[in-house]
């Protein structure tokens, strides 16, 4: 009989559409048992040449060589009376489950070193009767005894309340909405958890709405731009298609934790017997322009599901997200936004649901369960920025690149803009913390990249932060046009933020304060993170509504344009008029990113009118 202390294992399975799990609780907390790669299974079946059985990655590996002996996504026909065929033979979807359960059950007991007989697997909370029988059908014929049927959103709470779900009545009732895309499809759940019991209020979403829609959009994108430039459509040659596709989604992940990204596939397709290679760089501002309208629309669901609960949102107490495309930092940041709740994404979204089963599995096995969140951050590592803080401009913004709760180890990366024309230097400063204010955070270190380039304010600088699981951090800053970098290393970045630095540090602003109101200015008191002489912090990327140094500094570049309109050839003029306008309605009508667009162009043009 396997044990995991003494009793009978049972295991947390998460039957997914795309991928799916197995986790179990050990030593009081729950894992992915991961059989030596990262625990997800691509749930494929398949036969192989030879007629012997793939499950997996071998099997996804044939399917474009061989569909007619592959299989995937049967989750989407459980419950129905279809048939799929593999090879000669056909198969009902509990068949083909089964033999994904199976070698998930086997994957199991190879770890546990006994044989297990039940399991906990999760479905939809849309999925009807029918669909939860199939369920329970494929885990016998797997040789499971199923002893729940649990919802994926129900077990994605559990991660992270399963201290309230061991029926502490103390604890009053919890409201948590889970916000779930994954590559297909996109579900939102309200869940309430009340003395131990959790069931689901509303569910609603979009069958046909995911991460696969967001590689659409880039796919388009980058083969318009190819056939303008090269005149070849790539979405017409099926290999080459295929080839853009698979780059465009690994561009998609790369851009959840960086600015930017080059997407570049050698040989991708040739005209008139030359080869053409493709490498199109994509930026998180334009890639999020392109996915907006679906957030929206995913928002949309949102407010149904609330309304179907009658709540609103200030009702709720958690947001935890689950689905591979809620890496997306748009959707956090739109969460956020609209319900001026952080979302929760501290346990890996892939992985959150088959914890989850693991956790309930436990309760029903009357195991004891610690909390499942370790490894995070327990403070947003950041810079000090350059913007308006409380209507005073100055040096203190806090503009976190790592944000709190990310599972370590981390690595991610934002961009910046010097804030002075020819600026030679920037000098980043380093903090934890939550606080906007910078002076209310912890400083962490400082250090200066020397030697950039003289060219007019909106030098892009990358500032990239690395933290391990010691609690080592490197944070780097890059001027992206040269590749020119600097770094320091800060050893036991994650000591907590004490409760004597945080009096300490409210004692220096306090100080600041009256000074200022004494006539003293913050920056000539020598405040931590300012920006002196020639040296200022980066400017951030993203600016908050008020007149910001962006707005005044498109008013500068305005300013000095006009004054040589006369001087220019008449297509110059014609060509600073029409950027002014861009600039100045752009950035009155808040498209942030076009006023920039023009911002940097007319400061080039500036750059050579006021040389020559
Ligand atoms: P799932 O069905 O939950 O496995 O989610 C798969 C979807 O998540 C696919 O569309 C992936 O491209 C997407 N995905 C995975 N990792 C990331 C990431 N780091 N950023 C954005 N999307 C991601």
């Amino acid at each position: 009989m396997s044990s995991t202390n003494g009793r009978e294992a049972i295991i947390g399975i998460d039957l997914g559409t795309t991928n799916s799990e197995v986790a179990v609780v050990e030593d009081c907390q729950p894992r992915i048992i991961t059989d030596g790669g990262d625990g997800i299974l691509p749930s494929a079946v398949g036969l192989d040449m030879d007629g012997r059985l793939l499950v997996g990655e071998p099997a996804l590996n044939q399917m474009l060589a061989a569909p007619e002996r592959t299989v995937r996504s049967i989750k989407r026909r459980m419950g129905t009376a279809d048939k799929v065929r593999l090879g000669d033979v056909e198969y009902t979807p509990q068949e083909i489950s089964a033999v994904i359960l199976r070698h998930l059950k086997e994957r199991a007991e190879r770890y546990l070193g006994a044989p297990v007989r039940k399991a906990v697997i999760t479905v939809p909370a849309y999925f009807n009767d029918a669909q939860r029988q199939a369920t329970r059908e494929a885990g016998e014929l797997a040789g499971l005894e199923v002893v729940r049927i649990l919802h994926e959103p129900t077990a994605a709470s559990l991660v992270y309340e399963a201290e309230r779900c061991r029926g502490e009545a103390a604890i009053g009732p919890r409201k948590i909405l889970v916000y779930d895309m994954g590559g297909g499809t996109f579900d939102v759940s309200i869940v309430e958890i009340h003395s131990g019991v959790i069931e689901v209020r509303a569910s609603h979403g979009d069958t046909h709405l995911g991460g696969d829609d967001f590689d659409a959009l880039l796919l388009d994108h980058v083969a318009e731009r190819f056939l303008k430039e090269r005149g070849v459509d790539l979405r017409s040659i099926p290999r080459a298609r295929a080839r853009t596709l698979r780059a465009v989604e690994r561009a998609k992940r790369v851009l959840s934790s960086h600015p930017f990204v080059t997407v570049e596939e050698e040989f991708i397709a040739e005209r008139d017997g030359v080869p053409l290679h493709l490498s199109v760089e994509l930026r998180r501002d334009d890639y999020e322009a392109m996915i907006r309208p679906l957030i929206e629309r995913s928002m949309g669901s949102v407010q149904t599901a609330l309304h179907d609960a009658k709540l609103l949102t200030r009702d709720i107490d958690r947001i935890v997200l689950v689905g591979g495309a809620t890496r997306t930092p748009l959707i956090q940041r739109e969460l956020a936004a609209r319900t001026g709740i952080e979302p929760h994404h501290e346990v890996d979204p892939d992985l959150c649901v088959a914890l989850g089963a693991a956790a309930e599995a436990a309760l029903i096995a009357g195991e004891d369960l610690h909390s499942v969140l370790v490894d995070i951050t327990p403070h947003s590592m950041g810079v000090g920025c350059l913007d308006e803080l409380d209507e005073e401009l100055g040096p203190y913004l806090f503009s976190p690149v790592i944000p709190k709760g990310s599972t370590l180890p981390a690595a991610r990366s934002e961009v910046y803009y010097t804030a002075s024309d020819y600026q030679k230097v920037v000098e980043v400063c380093v903090y934890q913390g939550e606080e906007r204010d910078v002076r209310r955070n912890t400083k962490l270190g400082t250090f200066r990249v020397e030697g950039l380039t003289p060219v007019p304010a909106g030098n892009e600088i990358v500032i990239q932060f690395q933290l391990t699981l010691d609690g080592t951090l490197t944070a780097k800053a890059t001027e992206k046009a040269t590749g020119l970098s600097r770094q320091i290393v800060v050893d036991d970045a994650l000591h907590s933020f004490t409760d004597e630095d945080r009096a300490r540090a409210r004692e220096r602003l306090d100080r600041l304060h009256r000074l200022e109101v004494d006539g003293g200015s913050p920056a000539a008191a020598g405040a931590e993170g300012g920006a002196t002489g020639e040296v200022a912090s980066a400017e951030p990327a993203a600016q908050p509504a008020g007149k910001s140094p962006q707005d005044q500094a498109i008013e500068d570049t305005v300013r000095r344009i006009r004054a040589l309109l006369d001087r220019m050839v008449p297509e110059d003029r014609e060509e600073a008029v029409e950027l002014i306008d861009r600039a100045t309605s752009g950035a009155a009508a808040g498209r942030l990113e076009d006023a920039r667009a023009a911002h940097r162009e007319l400061q080039e043009m500036l750059f050579f009118l006021e040389e020559a």
